[in-house]
């Protein structure tokens, strides 16, 4: 049960399980811990933000802004995929605020309505089982006992007493581009975090802005710029140049010439997905159902390359891989296009030379693929480069303090947390730390393909598995000490 203790330095509440992060990932955790937990086991979910459910991805509130993933495959539990779309069919009243109408299960819908489906699943869960506590708290620091229980310390000064540990942190903002000359990312007119309001605020601001990257995060912004009647031209620079590709319909298919997951170079992996795909385009299939005949294999296929393949596949694949498999809502790439053609949009390869501010303006310098020089002057830089996965860069309180108590590190390619196939974080020796448990985009490293709501799901359901399994042995195991003639209900 929750008490609230006067005296520091005692912990102020107890929990059984504290889960740091109440995105899709920790959210699910609760929701499926709580249904399988029979006992009078509690659960902590720590959220700095006001809401618990949406998240990053799905707290925007744009109807522009849409999943890039269509909603008979978003369902949040793992064996009922379409659980989204039988929600929104339930909700009429939703489906035609954001017309909506013919609902299919291959429309693609605003995430912010996705965003309140798992709001609504998290507050029904917490509701019902009486079980899920809110803090609406930023957690700062996670420290472990000798007897192997956790402080959660948060940031109004309070702490938590918890046996198990989740942290699921998603993702980080962009790590600032590294030119000679760093002192514009102290310029108020460089805007680091795409994901924060404030970033939103500044884009009505009248000017020229450069986005940096062009991924889905880059995607988001232009459709924003496009709804705000943004006056100025939006640049978009990027390394590869490249856009999400568009969604289609995708029918299902298997390799026939070979089997990828016994390939153990990247290679030769590049080799035959592309041979399959001329194979499949004989056949009039399209490379959509050749890469997504992968999805289902990726950890697999990752597991089996090398540190020295994998890392070849990070030098020179990812770009390609991920705008093919990352796909985005036909309708978003309307816009972009739509923008591109009347001029108001202008995106460019290259890679940032120099970034220097004078009286408000910001000044870049480019180079492309064939070394030409390009320059820029525009008001406002926003990074779009993708999330920032060397937890030694971050500054952010908890990572600062879970490396400085060695109860973390990261995995060999700095793609997020060194863990264990049961999701547990490996100390800075490299020894199991029991009871931390981690899922999501810190798995990069482990599973390279840990980023989207069909993997995720799966993800939190396992580990809620095992941490209810850990839980029922435990009590079992405090009942046979009792003495003889208690019974409970685990
Ligand atoms: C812009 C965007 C769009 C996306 N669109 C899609 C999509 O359409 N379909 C799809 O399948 N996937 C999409 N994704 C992938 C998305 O990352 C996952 O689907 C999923 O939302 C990740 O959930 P998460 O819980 O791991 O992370 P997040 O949603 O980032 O949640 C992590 C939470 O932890 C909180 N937190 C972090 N540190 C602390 C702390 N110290 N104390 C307290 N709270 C903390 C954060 O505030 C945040 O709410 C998108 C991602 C982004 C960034």
């Amino acid at each position: 049960m929750i008490t609230k203790q006067a005296v520091f330095p005692r912990p102020d509440y107890y929990v059984d399980v504290a889960i740091v992060g109440a995105g899709f990932c920790g959210s699910m955790v609760a929701v499926h811990l709580a249904q399988m937990l029979r006992s009078a086991r509690q659960i902590g979910l720590i959220e700095k933000r006001r809401r618990i459910g949406p998240g990053i991805a799905y707290g925007t509130d744009n109807p522009l802004h849409f999943l890039n993933v269509p909603v008979g495959r978003m369902g949040a539990y793992p064996d009922k995929p379409r659980h989204f779309f039988e929600w929104l069919k339930e909700h009429p009243d939703l489906v035609s605020q954001f017309h909506l109408d013919p609902l299919t299960e291959g429309s693609f819908v605003a995430r912010g309505l996705y965003g309140l489906y798992l709001e609504l699943l998290v507050q029904r869960c917490a509701l019902q089982s009486g079980r899920v506590h809110r803090f609406e708290q930023e957690a700062v620091d996670v420290a472990r006992a000798p007897d192997g229980s956790f402080r959660v310390f948060l940031a109004d000064n309070t702490s938590i007493f918890a046996g198990k540990v989740v942290l699921a942190l998603g993702n980080f903002p962009p790590g600032d581009p590294v030119v000679s000359d760093r002192r514009f990312h102290r310029s108020k007119n460089y805007l680091s975090d795409p994901w924060s309001s404030s970033t939103l605020q500044r884009l009505s601001e009248a000017g020229d802005i450069l986005i940096l990257g062009s991924g889905l995060t880059a995607l988001d912004l232009i459709l924003s710029l496009s709804e705000m009647k943004h006056s100025g031209t939006i640049y978009v620079l990027s390394r590869h140049g490249h856009f999400p590709q568009r969604h289609a319909v995708v029918e299902p298919y298997i390799f026939h010439q070979s089997d990828p997951r016994k390939i153990p170079e990247v290679r030769l992996l590049l080799r035959a997905v592309r041979n399959e795909a001329s194979l499949a385009a004989g056949l009039k299939i399209g490379w959509r159902s050749v890469i997504d005949a992968l999805r289902p294999h990726s950890q697999a296929i990752w597991q089996k390359l090398d540190l020295g393949e994998r890392r070849r596949f990070f030098r020179h694949l990812r770009p390609y891989w991920e705008c093919h498999r990352h796909r985005a809502a036909p309708k978003a790439l309307d816009v972009k296009e739509a923008m591109e053609k009347g001029g108001r949009l202008r995106c460019y390869q290259g890679r940032v030379e120099s970034i220097v501010e004078d009286e408000n303006t910001l000044f870049v310098k480019f180079r492309n693929r064939s070394q030409v020089l390009g320059e820029l002057a525009v008001s406002l830089v926003v990074n779009c480069t993708g999330p920032e996965c060397n937890y030694h860069k971050l500054r952010d309180p908890l990572m600062l303090q879970l490396f400085f108590r060695g109860l973390a590190r990261p995995d060999p390619l700095f793609l997020g947390f060194d863990v264990n196939e049961r999701g547990e974080l490996l100390d800075v020796t490299g020894r199991i730390v029991p009871n931390l448990y981690t899922l999501g985009s810190p798995q990069k490293g482990r599973l390279l393909e840990t980023t989207a709501v069909p993997e995720l799901r799966q993800q939190a359901f396992e580990l809620a598995t095992r941490l209810a399994e850990d839980l029922r042995k435990s009590t079992r195991r405090a009942i046979e000490e009792l003495p003889a003639g208690h019974s409970f209900e685990i």
